[in-house]
């Protein structure tokens, strides 16, 4: 039997260094750990880092989505991590993404300039729908642009 498919959002506050190559070395990590956990579980969705905070979205069976955010919650990589949506859902909206990544390149800062403004750049004022979104447009613009 098919399971159900379950949409999770949350954001939080980024603990690691903003040193460039040590914010990028963790990074790189925590997406690579990400995605092999991540198509082990059915997970797809994506992560967004933009003015100190994170914002993802998982998607898949609501056991591994739980289980996903039970280990993300204990990382000490981040902080204040703060549960906006959880919700069943008909399809996935990031089919092919074990785990996106945007927010640090200049069209990503654009984009969400468009889309915050109204937060002050801040995920944490934005609604689950509204990172969902985001999330969603930015990585159709990366997988057109590929
Ligand atoms: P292992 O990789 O074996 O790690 C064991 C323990 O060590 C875990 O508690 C882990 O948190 C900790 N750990 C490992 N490396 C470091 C490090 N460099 N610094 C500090 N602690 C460390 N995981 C997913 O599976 N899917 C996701 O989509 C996902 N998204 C994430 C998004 C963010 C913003 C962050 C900060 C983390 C994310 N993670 C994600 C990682 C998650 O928090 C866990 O680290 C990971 O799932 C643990 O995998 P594991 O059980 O295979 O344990």
């Amino acid at each position: 039997m098919t399971q159900s498919l379950y949409r999770l959002v949350y954001y939080s506050r980024n603990h690691i260094s903003s040193d460039d190559g040590m914010f990028a070395a963790n990074v790189d990590d925590i997406l690579a750990k990400s995605r092999s956990n991540n198509v082990r579980d059915q997970i797809t969705g994506a992560l967004l880092f933009n003015a100190g905070c994170f914002a993802q979205v998982l998607e898949g069976p609501l056991e591994n989505v739980e289980a996903a955010f039970e280990r993300i919650q204990q990382d000490d990589r981040h902080g204040d991590v703060s549960l906006l949506a959880l919700d069943p859902i008909s399809h996935r909206s990031f089919p092919n993404w074990a785990m996106g990544f945007v927010g640090t390149s200049d069209v990503d800062a654009e984009r969400f300039t468009g889309v915050a403004t109204a937060s002050g750049f801040d995920p944490s004022h934005l609604s689950g729908d509204q990172i969902h979104t985001l999330l969603r447009d930015l990585t159709i613009e990366e997988e057109a642009a590929a």
